[in-house]
């Protein structure tokens, strides 16, 4: 599962086990981004943060496991090196799934080797409600082996967390307390996005 992560919240959690369950996986691995490659508009917070965030929040569920595979490749993060690297590491014949936010998958038609990509793994985008699957072509998504999962506790958002954060709102119910505690511990966000 790929994700900026900045912060995690309960969209993200409740999207793993709900693909978890519905595509009965073995585990989800969290893939915190190194260096986005399409974040060029705003300072995203250091991956050490991020990867630490990831880990708290994902403690406590034996299904879930957090890699620094990302975070510690140097230069840009792309999707296809993880999954190769993945592959490489757990053998070919595991089957290798790349959860994310539909709006990410939406750009994946421009990623590097998304053909390649395709080959190596399934794509689940999650959607948030009222999400426009129109922007999907039948013969991207088929191409493309993307399968789509609506997720209505991604109502919940980072950007909108951030903001919150900004303008000292409160955020709880929104994303784990134990990582509530971290953001504040660490005064992230408090200059918003
Ligand atoms: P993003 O543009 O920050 O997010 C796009 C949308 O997807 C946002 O609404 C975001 O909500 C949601 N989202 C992101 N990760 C999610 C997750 N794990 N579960 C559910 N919703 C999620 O996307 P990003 O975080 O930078 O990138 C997502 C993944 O795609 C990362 O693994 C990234 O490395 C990969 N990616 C790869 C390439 C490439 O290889 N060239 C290019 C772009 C992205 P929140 O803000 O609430 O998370």
């Amino acid at each position: 599962m790929g994700g900026t992560f900045d912060p995690i919240h309960y969209g993200h959690l409740v999207t793993a086990e709900e693909a978890l369950v519905q595509f009965n996986l073995d585990k989800v691995i969290f893939m915190p981004t190194g260096v986005p490659v399409r974040k060029t508009h705003r300072t995203v917070t250091p991956a050490e943060h991020r990867y630490l965030m990831t880990v708290i929040a994902t403690a406590s569920n034996p299904d879930f496991e957090v890699s620094r595979l990302e975070i510690d490749r140097a230069g840009l993060t792309y999707t296809v090196d993880t999954m190769l690297a993945l592959r490489d590491l757990n053998g070919p014949q595991t089957e290798l799934y790349f959860i994310t936010g539909a709006d990410a998958v939406w750009d994946i038609l421009t990623w590097k080797d998304s053909g390649r990509l395709a080959d190596v793994c399934t794509f689940i985008a999650a959607t948030r409600p009222g999400y426009d699957l129109e922007r999907f072509s039948q013969e991207d998504a088929q191409r493309l082996s993307i399968e789509f999962m609506e997720v209505p506790a991604l109502a919940i958002s980072s950007t909108d967390i951030r903001l919150r954060l900004g303008e000292r709102r409160p955020v709880r119910y929104l994303l784990p307390e134990s990582v509530g505690a971290y953001v504040a511990k660490n005064n992230l966000y408090a200059g918003g996005l």
